[in-house]
């Protein structure tokens, strides 16, 4: 949610903001705008993406070696040009941006406007920057300690950066429950919401913690403080990301480059944590799992969006192969509920970003009750992953598409890899079984690549039912989720509306909605329940809908009845997951090309969701 990126140094800052602008813009595209110190404070911001604000400053001469940028994803206030970061203090000395939510914005405004102040916009950014100025005043501060004394007045989520006119030589940053990353080079800083600006100029990075303060200075120099104003020591960081990961290369967009990335982001994941010939699976944490206690009460996976889909297949993985019960969580009702949770429980938070609010304070509040936190997380060194007992990153690399590909397969490879441990090491399953499934799940990444080779099918037929206005999306079992998650890439891309269903459910409700307008995806791998959902099938076509079917290679029965069929590798049903949402990540991707939406940066969405 939101970008946000700064430069002091010795470089001409404008263009190096707009260029870390770009690589952020995923994070929200509402607006964007930059201020830039150059003896006088000179802003520029409008609605829309980057782009817009280049041709806005056009033929502008935009000097100066300090200056901030911000892309937005709006959370107070329209995205139009008034609501656009940065936002300036009433005197106009300072200028701030903003990643987060101010809770307690209302208040603060109501007695600032006492005070004499009047706003601009309706952003609760801007009362923030209109607090600092009053305590800078009013006390006579400096801008570090006006900011720090701001922040403990403030309740909410932020990451920020303020400037100061008056204090040309000096940026000031902090951070709580959003992510803020230092980059150090030779003689120039930067700041980020990510390392992926910063990349380009040095991989020495600071990833600032919650409730820290950042003094960048000329030269390099920086000091970090807590709110308190005690000095902290950085733990700097060399980053292991490589600039090709953060750019498209030979694909139009990045969630095709993602979705082709696949066989070698599953192997990144499995490489060194599975050895099938000599029929082992190292994965971290499992044995603190048990540590300080006889057995696992059971497992509560937390997640939001796709995550939640990856946690609901290890639901299936758990409970069928190592006999642990479990429950999947949203999130954002887990945190509220005030939930029964034990110190018997293992709590599992699933985020690609691993800073997604609701995830980090639903694990939070599991830390209060006790329970052992295990976090999937694809960003190494972010919130979740520090707050956590134990883990396991997915080692995806950058996911940049707003809809999430690679991430959700490396979840779910994570995920059946622990299962399928924990189901060997409790003697839940045999041997002869384990080995069979670690030499299956070996495979997974080729079988995958077979199928990527073959997609003309897949955009045929999204050709053929690219302007439906709804779909409907049937699985079972381990493919339940997979019809979820199929419904919502296609929800999210292509903005068709689309429902997932448990197959047998249909007949419950959905069945109401068939018509000859409505095409029916069905995921029809199982072996298990192959008779159910050829029955299932039978009961759209009997409605006159259209049945698009993915099936096991050789299938022949499902291929008489579905209208159309795309055809997977076989494999264990535990992991058909892995293999039967591909083809749907491809018919949603192919469904919004036919429809000219723009796949990496979706309406209304943004990756990351920082905000509750
Ligand atoms: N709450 C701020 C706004 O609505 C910042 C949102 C963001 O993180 O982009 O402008």
């Amino acid at each position: 949610m939101c970008g946000i990126v700064a430069y002091i140094g010795k470089k001409r800052a404008f263009p190096i903001i707009i260029n870390g602008l770009k690589r952020l813009e995923y994070r929200g595209y509402d607006s964007a705008g930059v201020a830039v110190l150059n003896g006088e404070m000179n802003v520029f911001k409008k609605k829309g993406k980057v782009n817009d604000l280049l041709e806005f400053t056009k033929g502008v001469k935009i000097d100066g070696t300090l200056a901030m940028g911000h892309t937005r994803w709006a959370t107070h206030g329209a995205p139009n040009d008034l609501n656009s970061h940065p936002h300036l203090s009433g005197n106009n000395r300072l200028a701030i941006i903003h990643n987060g939510i101010i809770e307690n914005y209302g208040p603060l405004k109501d007695a600032l406007k006492k005070l004499g102040h009047t706003f601009t916009s309706q952003t609760d950014t801007e009362v923030l920057v209109h607090l600092i100025e009053e305590i800078q005043k009013q006390d006579g501060l400096s801008l570090e300690d006006a900011v720090r004394v701001s922040l403990t007045k403030v309740e909410g989520a932020y990451a920020i950066v303020v400037m100061d006119q008056l204090d040309p030589n000096k940026l000031v940053a902090a951070r709580k429950a959003s992510p803020l990353v230092l980059g150090i080079g030779d003689d120039e800083l930067f700041l980020a919401s990510d390392a992926t600006p910063i990349v380009e100029h040095t991989n020495r990075v600071v990833y600032i913690n919650d409730g820290e303060v950042v003094i960048l200075k000329r030269n390099a120099e920086y000091q970090i403080v807590d709110i308190d104003n005690n000095i902290q020591t950085p733990f700097i960081q060399e980053l292991d990301l490589k600039i090709d990961a953060i750019e498209k290369g030979d694909f139009d967009s990045f969630m095709m480059k993602e979705i082709h990335e696949q066989p070698k982001s599953i192997r990144d994941c499995m490489r060194g944590r599975i050895n099938a010939a000599e029929g082992w699976i190292k994965i971290g944490g499992i044995s603190e799992l048990y540590k300080d206690r006889d057995d696992i009460g059971r497992i509560i996976i937390a997640a939001c969006g796709t995550s939640w889909h990856a946690g609901l297949i290890g639901e299936y993985l758990f409970e069928e192969l190592a006999r642990i019960p479990v429950e999947v969580e949203y999130a954002s009702e887990l945190r509220y509920r005030n939930p029964i949770i034990t110190p018997k429980d293992v709590v599992i938070g699933l985020s690609q970003s691993g800073e997604t609010a609701d995830t980090l304070a639903a694990l939070n509040l599991a830390k209060d009750k006790g329970a052992f936190l295990y976090g999937i997380i694809n960003s190494v060194g972010s919130s979740i992953a520090r707050l956590t007992n134990a883990g396991s990153y997915i080692h995806a690399g950058q996911e940049i598409g707003v809809a999430s590909t690679k991430a959700f397969t490396g979840q779910v490879t994570t995920l059946s890899l622990m299962a399928i441990e924990l189901g060997y090491k409790r003697g839940t399953i045999p041997k002869s079984y384990y080995l069979q499934l670690l030499k299956e799940l070996e495979q997974i990444p080729s079988k995958i690549e077979k199928i990527l080779e073959s997609t003309e099918k897949i955009k045929y037929i999204a050709a053929e039912i690219k302007d439906a206005t709804n779909a409907l999306y049937l699985g079972r079992g381990y493919n339940f989720p997979i019809a979820l998650e199929g419904a919502l890439k296609l929800k999210e891309i292509s903005y068709i509306h689309a429902e997932g269903y448990p197959a047998a459910e249909m007949k419950h409700g959905p069945i109401a909605l068939i018509d000859e307008n409505m095409p029916v995806i069905v995921i029809a791998t199982n072996q298990s329940a192959y008779d159910k959902i050829v029955s299932n099938i039978q009961e759209v076509k009997a409605r006159k809908g259209t049945v698009i079917a993915i099936v096991v290679e050789g299938d022949t029965e499902i291929k008489q009845l579905a209208d159309h069929t795309i055809e997977i590798p076989n494999t264990d049903e535990p992991l058909t997951p892995l293999l039967s949402v591909i083809p749907l990540q491809l018919l949603s991707y192919y469904i919004a090309e036919f429809r000219g939406c723009n796949v990496d940066q979706p309406r209304n969405l943004a990756k990351s969701v920082t905000v509750e």
